[in-house]
Formats: structure tokens, C-alpha cells, sequence
């Protein structure tokens, strides 16, 4: 009989992703990797497949996942940036080693030195986290207005006033507490 984990919350910036692998830190926090086949099966559906995984390269993934977090909510706040944090970050981006691949229907693949290095897929994670930290792409960091979540997510709104690290699951929730303190507030407004 195999568990059932909690499905990932994908985005379209890896190391935001990555990041949203635990969710809700400020509230009742849901881990989406906690074991190591459950990297395994993140990795794979972002793009850095890899074989196996052992219980100290998941440590050393979620010490990266917490990095990036501690660096992107500095940055996000205009903070000065964790010197630990930093230092994990660029530590795991010069440990790994991959190289970007073009294909022939002109898309980026990642390839990794080896089907069980789990590095390498962390190395691409870092250095997606040090493109968006160190504002090389057209968003803005920013975090999460639900106070139980402030995950940091890169806004790539025209106007940058995305509020919700995730509309479906965040901006959803607050919608419809919104929509139940009004309720409440004035029952009849809503019969
Ligand atoms: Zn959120």
C-alpha cells in the first residue's frame, strides 16, 4: 500500500515552485516532499528527472528550499539578504553540474552529469533562485498577502500588483472568507 502525499502546486518559475513544496509556514505547514520520492516525482514533472533519491540529498534539497525562501522574502521586502541563506544558495549552484541542451524543436532541455545526482537538479533550482533575486527577469519578487502563507512568488503582472502566491488555492481561500465575513455581516445581501 503506498501513502498518499499532498499533490505540488506548480508554477511557471522554478524556484518559486520549489519553494511552494512547503506550503503554508505560517499556519498549518504542508510539506510536499517528505519523503525522498516525493523529490524524485517534483523533479520529474519540472523538468530535472532524476533516478533515486536518498534521505540526505532530500535534507540538503530542503535546506536549498529554505534558503531560497529566507533570500526571495529578503529581497522581496527589500531586506539585506541572510549571509547563511547566500551562502547554501551559491554553495549548491557550484556542486552540481548540468548543462543546458537545445533540441531540435528549439526548446531547453536540462541534462544532468548523472540519473541519480540529485545535485545537479538543485544546482539549475539555485541558479533559477539567483536569476529572479538578482532581478535579471522581467517581475518583481513579492509575498503573499495571506498571513498564514507569505510565500514569496515572482510577480510577472503588467501592473505587479499580483497579491495571492496562487489564485487557485491563496486568492481563493481569502475570496470566499471575504465573502463569508459579508455574509455574515449582512445576511440577506447575499439571499
Ligand atoms: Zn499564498
Amino acid at each position: 500500500m503506498r501513502a498518499v502525499f499532498p499533490d505540488f502546486r506548480l508554477g511557471n518559475v522554478l524556484a518559486t515552485s520549489f519553494t511552494g513544496t512547503l506550503s503554508e509556514r505560517h499556519g498549518d505547514a504542508v510539506e510536499r516532499i517528505p519523503v525522498p520520492h516525493r523529490l524524485v516525482d517534483w523533479l520529474t514533472v519540472s523538468g530535472l528527472a532524476v533516478e533515486s533519491c536518498t534521505p540526505a540529498q532530500l535534507d540538503l534539497a530542503r535546506e536549498l528550499r529554505e534558503s531560497i525562501h529566507a533570500a526571495a522574502t529578503a529581497a522581496a521586502i527589500q531586506d539585506a539578504l541572510p549571509a547563511s541563506a547566500v551562502q547554501v544558495i551559491n554553495d549548491c549552484s557550484t556542486q552540481g553540474r548540468a548543462a543546458a541542451i537545445l533540441t531540435p524543436e528549439g526548446k531547453r532541455r536540462w541534462r544532468l552529469s548523472s540519473a541519480s545526482c540529485v545535485e545537479d537538479a538543485l544546482s539549475v533550482i539555485a541558479a533559477d533562485a539567483i536569476s529572479i533575486i538578482a532581478g535579471e527577469r522581467d517581475g518583481k519578487l513579492a509575498l503573499c498577502a495571506s498571513p498564514t502563507c507569505r510565500a514569496a512568488f515572482f510577480d510577472t503582472s503588467q501592473s505587479r500588483t499580483r497579491k495571492w502566491c496562487d489564485m487557485n488555492t491563496c486568492g481563493n481561500r481569502q475570496k470566499k472568507a471575504r465573502f463569508n465575513a459579508n455574509h455574515r455581516k449582512n445576511p440577506r445581501s447575499a439571499e
